[in-house]
């Protein structure tokens, strides 16, 4: 039996996190990152805005000596099966036992696939091995079809275009990004869309995923020697569920310091539900910079170093040469206004009480 320390469940930017800032604290207790993921880490926003459009990407988080170096050990290609709450042990689909004084579940979201026939051909775009995959698809493709127009699938659709391949995203709602901002803003994406070469189907179920592309509700096919499923993630709580842990929405309830119901567990990144100070109430967040400063709040406290998760979110979004840069809490708003610039847009979400969000658009000019 190896020895007791922290074990962090994933090896997203939750886990890396919480098992690094866990390390800088304690530099003589065993630290072990267990990834179902056989890839050393790497960065997740890049595969969709550079790595699948073939531009120089900048993915490793940390070299495999960076790991040594750090005695963090780092177990890739492992699936945790359950955890064993009284006796304090995570186990392995291959049966192995690793016991934890501190345990951080960090395992993320997993694509879901559209919920019709064929829907599982879709290829998802998640992991580096899905980025390689679909990059290799689309060399020998001359038709894309991308199901889905959140922030991965317009990214996706603009990637493929960039690449020479005639990209049609279809979505169920009229515009792109509807959900999170609006119409106006989603006509403008439309727009930087066309400008990058995807044509956008709106209003549009997708009945069937077929040899040749997509069926439509209305019948219509749209061609697709590669079909993208952009349909959204899902919150992997199986482990956190079965352990008895409370799961509210789907998410792993933490309060701000990334404990969960169990004690000496705690969860960060997508996975959560987690109390943020700076709003005051529970926000759920699938982005990337907050999934690392959960894993860091997660690291401090299981260090017993006093830390709490109380700041915005922030993302991007590249559609071609246009970027999308988002700050605020994402949730629901009341008014949106959107005020046009010479080079873009700023749109400026507000509820009853204030401003919750703001989105600046840039488009470069093509070189
Ligand atoms: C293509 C793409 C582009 C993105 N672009 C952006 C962006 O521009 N900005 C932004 O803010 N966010 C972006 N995101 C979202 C961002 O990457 C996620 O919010 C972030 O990765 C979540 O981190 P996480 O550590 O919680 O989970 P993940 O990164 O999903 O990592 C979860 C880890 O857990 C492992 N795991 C799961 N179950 C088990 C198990 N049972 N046993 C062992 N290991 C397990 C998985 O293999 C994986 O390593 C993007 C995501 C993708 C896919």
């Amino acid at each position: 039996m190896v020895a007791a320390g922290l074990v962090a469940i994933g090896s997203g930017p939750a886990g890396v996190s919480a098992a690094e800032t866990f390390r800088a604290r304690h530099r003589s207790i065993p630290v072990r990152i267990l990834s179902s993921d056989p890839a050393l880490p790497y960065a997740k926003p890049p595969l969709s805005k550079q790595f699948l459009c073939g531009r120089p990407a900048d993915l490793d988080l940390h070299s495999e000596g960076w790991f040594e170096r750090n005695r963090i050990e780092l177990l890739r290609g492992v699936t945790v099966q359950r955890i064993d709450v009284d006796a304090q042990e995570v186990v392995t689909a291959g049966g192995a036992r690793y016991p934890y004084w501190h345990l951080v579940i960090a395992s993320g979201a997993a694509p879901v696939p559209p919920a019709v026939p064929g829907g599982p051909n879709a290829q998802p775009l998640r992991s580096f091995a899905d980025a390689v995959a679909l990059k290799m698809a689309a060399r020998h493709a001359g038709t894309a079809v991308v199901i889905g127009a959140g922030l991965i699938g317009c990214e996706a659709a603009g990637c493929l275009a960039a690449l020479g391949v005639a990209t049609t995203l279809v979505a169920p709602e009229p515009v792109p990004l509807l959900r999170r901002f609006g119409v106006d803003v989603g006509e403008r994406v439309v727009k930087m869309l066309f400008d990058a070469g995807v044509r956008f189907v709106g209003s549009a179920d997708v009945t069937a995923v077929v040899e040749s592309g997509v069926v439509l509700a209305g019948g219509e096919n749209v061609d697709g020697d590669v079909v993208v499923a952009a349909t959204g993630v899902r919150p992997d709580v199986r482990l956190a569920a079965e352990a008895g842990l409370t799961i509210r929405a789907g998410r792993i309830v933490v309060d701000e310091q990334m404990r969960t119901s169990a004690r000496n567990i705690y969860a960060a990144g997508d996975v959560t539900l987690a109390y943020n100070v700076a709003a005051g109430r529970q926000v759920v967040s699938e982005h990337w910079r907050d999934a690392a400063l959960q894993g860091r709040v997660a690291g401090l406290t299981a260090a017993g170093v006093p830390a709490q998760w109380d700041t915005a979110s922030g993302f991007s979004c590249t559609i071609g040469t246009s970027r999308l840069a988002y700050r605020g809490w994402g949730g629901p708003y009341e008014r949106c206004r959107v005020v046009d610039q010479r080079d873009g847009f700023v749109a400026t979400y507000h509820d009853g009480r204030g401003i919750v969000g703001r989105l600046v658009a840039t488009t470069s000019p093509v070189s």
